[in-house]
């Protein structure tokens, strides 16, 4: 395993190289690249490309085994029991839709409650109110504290409702915050729920042991943990997979097709319509085993590091309102300046080359809770630096004065 160092990690991002005079805090939406998943997937298109499962020639029959293979490493990134736990799909999003409507057709029935929490993205929202309107399923919420955690009191008493699903994201994508997952799977779990984990934020930070959490089931996108757009994870316990209707029809999950009936394939392939995303597998997987290369207790050292300059400098700037605490932070600070826009202050930040992201960051629920129009948001990743931070603080310290002058 490679010690830790913030310089040599950074310089394995391209990206730095070309655009150097970009200060990039936009992590929460997408990570860049590095170029040990950039040579995997120009060497599948350049060496291997061909469609897998189907075709008699080896070149397909190479493509299978690459494909196969990114699927089996991922399974063993993620510590799932065997690789047909893992489900290639579009990202989280799509991941999220497949378990809400394949549970609305036999597990989930009227009457019954699921339960999600205030702080999620509307991924883990949209999807369970489109199905759980029509079936008549009742959809309960955690609320925060006033620090804007889970409130575990409330959960509690949420829990006595005897929800047949609970469904949190493992990092809050607005404020960065890191669900206390261990104690409230359990407690789920001990009243009979089906757990479900949006890993899109926490999988780069903490990494996913899905058999250490236990949970049914987990998601999470390529492009937030280094891998390429198109292609994310749905893992689930093959008990919870084999529950999940198929959301999408075609292609190898089915055995059999007649006018009169179709009979679906085995797993993982039954909830795998059509042609799979091949490159983004063989790069996702390439993405998880760079971050598996790295000391992970040290990556998240210097993210600490950097969010505790961060906040130091913050301090110096007058007229803050920070959303989000420096403790238990898996590395993103939302915050407001003033009464200002938050999509003014980002448009003056990008006039001086640094990328965060304005708005309601896919959380209005949220957002609305505060009679907030939305924040700031500053995401770290590793390969940020202390100089990424005094010159974002720069920037910041520059917008607050063009906006309060
Ligand atoms: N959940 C969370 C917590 C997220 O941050 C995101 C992406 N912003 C998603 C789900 C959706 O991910 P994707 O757009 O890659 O499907």
């Amino acid at each position: 395993m490679l010690a830790f160092n913030p310089q040599q990690f950074r310089q394995q991002f391209p990206f730095f190289q070309q655009q150097p005079d970009w200060i990039y805090l936009d992590n929460a939406a997408t990570t860049h690249k590095p170029q040990p998943v950039l040579d995997a997937i120009s060497h599948f298109y350049q060496a291997a490309n061909s469609n897998v499962h189907r075709g008699a020639h080896r070149l397909s029959q190479q493509a299978t085994v690459l494909f196969e293979q990114a699927r089996a490493d991922i399974a063993q990134c993620i510590n799932a029991r065997q690789p047909t736990e893992v489900i290639f799909c579009s990202g989280s999003t799509a991941a999220l839709n497949q378990i809400a409507f394949g549970l609305m057709h036999g597990y989930l029935k009227a009457g019954d409650r699921i339960l999600l929490s205030a702080l999620e993205h509307h991924a883990n929202i949209v999807p369970w109110q489109l199905h759980c309107q029509r079936h008549g399923v009742i959809i309960d919420v955690i609320p925060l504290t006033k620090e804007h955690h889970l409130d575990q009191q409330a959960y509690q008493q949420l829990l006595t409702l005897k929800p047949k699903l609970v469904s949190l994201t493992q990092v809050s994508n607005v404020l960065g915050h890191i669900t206390p997952l261990p104690q409230m799977l359990q407690q789920a779990k001990a009243v009979g729920a089906l757990t479900v984990v949006d890993g899109a934020q926490g999988i780069v930070h903490l990494g996913a042991d899905v058999q250490q959490l236990d949970c049914d089931f987990y998601v999470f996108s390529g492009h937030k943990c280094y891998g390429p757009t198109g292609i994310g994870i749905l893992y689930g316990k093959q008990a919870a997979l084999e529950q999940l209707t198929p959301l999408l029809g075609g292609g190898e999950m089915i055995a059999e097709v007649s006018f009169s009936h179709t009979s679906f394939n085995q797993l993982p392939f039954r909830l795998e319509a059509g042609t799979p995303p091949i490159a983004g597998a063989i790069g996702l997987a390439s993405a998880l085993k760079f971050i598996q290369s790295y000391n992970k207790n040290n990556i998240i050292l210097h993210k600490q590091d950097l969010l505790n300059e961060f906040y130091q400098g913050l301090k110096k700037i007058p007229g803050l309102d920070i959303l989000s605490s420096p403790v238990h932070n898996a590395g993103i600070v939302s915050l407001n300046v003033q009464a200002e826009h938050p999509s003014d202050v980002a448009s003056l930040l990008d006039q001086q080359y640094v990328a965060v992201r304005g708005g309601k960051h896919c959380a209005m629920p949220f957002f609305d809770q505060l009679a907030l129009p939305g924040a700031v948001r500053f995401s770290f990743a590793p390969y940020n630096t202390s100089a990424d931070v005094a010159s974002s603080l720069q920037a910041l310290k520059q917008a607050v004065e063009i906006l309060t002058a």
